[in-house]
């Protein structure tokens, strides 16, 4: 396959997901992989229309899905038919090992924006993040190797390169050797097979013996292969006994990866073991507000913790639906994402679930309850009306969603997290006590219940 048909093919994957099957197809399906020039990929379009549609989203979605994808293009350009003949056809080749010099095997894989900075820590990744950053500031000395485990979409890949790009920016020769283990399988199988005379044999060896930092991402692919195991097992004993730092990860423990040889099991668990779990709804909320500041994405507080309600699975679809919001302003020209556009954007996921109920339901029938303004009850007015509906919504929020107090901190314009308690175990002991309190939470609670 050519060179940028591949190429295309993952930045545009990332796009698709962004966006409804509809559009995509109307814009970016249309578009057609031409060749790749100074590093920026040139698609050809049949019409001008979609050229401009697509042009608009370069800032926004192109941008992204590029990042997401970590190949070495920097930028697509969009062309029309007739401009192609500009443009120096690509050879029919796929960039084998031979055509790659020795650097590009230890450059280009990372992925630069996967780095610590843009990480956010929280309780669920804590301890592999920490030994991650200690494993960067000290290859092959501390804990080696470094196996991270847990399930899809958590963060597993991106501190990996987080290790390499931290290492590189300490000391660019340092040769970090990222590969997943599809890449290091296929890449042993073809030194196998060309291995005549056993040059490339050879070159396989070099290449994963001589890097000084080795990481292999989701290890649990190499289930019954057996010869790719052994492969592994040499060159880890190599590296090891040179203190080369190694990082692996897996989908699950090194003891439950049943279909790979024991040697090779207690070898991965000499180091230290860490694990990433789902994230809260705090560290979901950190994520998205990174990840709105990296893009440039204005948005709203309340859209921020609508989306964090939401999407509790992981961070990936967590990504996926603020790419989805961001596709949907552009396409609005909206500078600014206000709560209305996210839902509509998001439709898909609240059908799906059908009913989901967010800080904003809440705050907002509390509102019409009380007939009072939105921007009373989170801002600082000492009403004693705003308060008693203030402490009310505090109270059904963290009744009916379970967000953390600090959380419903933040949403209240920074409160602090005493504030909130007050609030909600005053509410609790009303109820117990006060009957029309208590009869103000009931309605409110059905009318949102309603909804
Ligand atoms: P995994 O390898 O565990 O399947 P990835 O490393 O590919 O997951 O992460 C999926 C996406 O989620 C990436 O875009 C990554 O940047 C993002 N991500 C995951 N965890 C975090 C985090 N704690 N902070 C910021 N981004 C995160
Ligand atoms: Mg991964």
């Amino acid at each position: 396959m050519n060179e940028s048909v591949k190429i295309w093919k993952d930045i545009s994957s990332y796009i698709e997901a962004s966006m409804s099957t509809v559009s995509y197809e109307m814009w970016f399906g249309k578009l057609v992989p031409l060749t790749i020039e100074n590093n920026k990929l040139i698609l050809v379009s049949p019409l001008v229309s979609v050229k401009r549609t697509v042009d608009g989203f370069k800032d926004t979605v192109v941008k992204d899905a590029i990042e997401k994808s970590g190949t070495y293009v920097t930028d697509i350009i969009v062309i029309l038919e007739d401009e192609a003949e500009n443009y120096k056809p690509e050879k029919e080749t796929s960039p084998s090992v031979e055509t790659k010099d020795e650097e590009d095997d230890f450059k280009f894989v990372l992925n630069p924006s996967y780095t610590f900075e843009n990480f956010v820590v929280g309780d669920c990744n804590n301890i592999a993040s920490s030994a991650a950053k200690a494993v960067a500031e000290n290859p092959g000395v501390l804990y080696n190797p470094l196996f991270i485990y847990g399930g899809v979409g958590l963060g597993k890949t991106h501190i990996m390169h987080a290790i390499g790009n931290y290492i590189i920016s300490a000391d660019r020769k340092k040769k970090i050797l990222y590969v997943t283990t599809e890449q290091f399988v296929n890449e042993f199988i073809d030194s196998l097979m060309k291995s005549k005379d056993n040059k490339l044999n050879k070159s396989f060896r070099e290449k994963y013996r001589n890097c000084d930092v080795l990481m292999i991402d989701d290890i649990q692919f190499l289930a019954n292969k057996m010869s790719s195991q052994e492969a592994l097992f040499h060159t880890f004993n190599d590296l090891y006994q040179n203190k080369k730092q190694i990082v692996l990860s897996s989908d699950r423990h090194p003891r439950e990866l049943t279909f790979i040889e024991e040697r090779l099991q207690s070898r991965f668990q000499c180091g230290l073991t860490v694990d990433i779990t789902n994230p809260s709804v705090e560290t979901r909320v950190a994520i998205l507000r990174k990840k709105a500041e990296i893009k440039k994405f204005r948005v709203s507080n309340d859209v921020i913790f609508f989306i964090a309600e939401l999407i509790n699975s992981n961070v990936r679809e967590l990504e996926g639906a603020l790419s989805k919001v961001m596709f949907y302003c552009s396409l609005m020209k909206k500078d600014v994402c206000d709560i209305d556009t996210a839902k509509e954007a998001l439709k898909d996921f609240i059908d799906v679930t059908n009913h989901v109920i967010s800080i904003d339901n809440i705050v907002d029938a509390t509102c019409t309850y009380f007939n009072i303004k939105r921007a009373d009850i989170v801002g600082k007015k000492k009403l004693k009306n705003i308060v008693n509906a203030r402490q009310i919504a505090i109270y059904l929020i963290n009744d009916m969603l379970g967000i953390p107090l600090t959380s419903i901190g933040d949403y209240f314009g920074g409160r602090d997290h005493t504030t909130i308690m007050y609030a909600r175990d005053k509410i609790t002991s009303l109820c117990k006590t006060d009957p029309m309190i208590q009869a103000q939470v009931n309605d409110i609670r059905a009318m949102i219940q309603k909804k």
